[in-house]
């Protein structure tokens, strides 16, 4: 057993697919269409660590926030696992999030009033989770190895360690999914590597498929292969 697989089994990934899915913005008289995602076909098999790769305004957010429940496409089928949130209401998109999957961001996002112990529960605490919830944090605090920080506020962490916090959260309700929104972005080369070791470690130890958009190589390297986005089209290819 590897250490910090204490307390919960380790998580099976979910497959994603996306069949002819387009997504246009603002449909609005004034602001015209934008059109983020053209008739794209994806398959991201369980287990997996893609990566997206592009240029900026390509469509690799679009694409995480469509197979993140975050919003619907246009037109086309997303699907996650054997479910289709593509034609989900707004309050099973919600559970989905809840339930399914973990965010990470540039910025991290964290929530400034909070510790870092009560901003990694708080995911747990929307799912309505009630048993076993410290052991769960503390099983999470040890991965990130902020133990010793638990009780601190965000604005007293370095980039790095409010970095790892955002993962600790992400994870902590054991997603099947794991989507990452250019998490090295916003700090230097040698954090970084830290972060997507531990990304990697995560992959390894809780078995999520992970989805991670990027525009660095070294980054990509970590990844099974990379899916390159461009002008709203995708292509696969090994990274480098
Ligand atoms: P990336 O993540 O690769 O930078 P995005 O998915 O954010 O690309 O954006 C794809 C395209 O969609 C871009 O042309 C962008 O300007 C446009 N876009 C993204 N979000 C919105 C929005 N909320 N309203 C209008 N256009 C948007």
């Amino acid at each position: 057993m590897q250490p910090g697989m204490l307390v919960s089994p380790a998580t099976m990934g979910l497959t994603i697919r996306l069949d002819e899915v387009h997504h246009e913005y603002g449909r609005t008289e004034e602001a015209g269409t934008v059109t983020a995602l053209e008739n794209i076909s994806l398959e991201i098999p369980a287990g997996d660590f893609a990566v997206l790769m592009g240029p900026s305004g390509s469509g690799k957010s679009t694409i995480l926030n469509l197979i993140g429940a975050v919003d619907r496409p246009t037109r086309g089928r997303v699907m996650l696992g054997d479910r289709e949130i593509s034609s989900m209401s707004e309050r099973d998109l919600t559970l989905v999030r809840r339930m399914k999957i973990g965010f990470i961001f540039q910025f991290f996002n964290l929530i400034p009033t909070l510790t870092v112990r009560e901003n990694i529960e708080f995911p747990l605490a929307l799912g309505g989770e009630r048993g076993g919830m410290r052991e769960r944090v503390d099983r999470v605090l040890d991965e990130i190895a902020l133990g010793h920080r638990a009780s601190h506020y965000p604005n007293e962490l370095s980039g790095g360690e409010m970095q790892r916090v955002a993962i600790g959260r992400a994870v902590v309700h054991d997603p099947p999914l794991l989507l990452a929104d250019e998490p090295t972005g916003n700090l230097d080369t040698r954090t970084g590597e830290r972060i997507l070791e531990l990304i990697r470690s995560i992959h390894q130890s809780r078995n999520p498929t992970v989805v991670m958009a990027t525009h660095s190589d070294r980054a990509a390297s970590f990844g099974d292969y990379v899916i390159d986005v461009i002008d709203g089209t995708v292509g696969r290819r090994e990274p480098r």
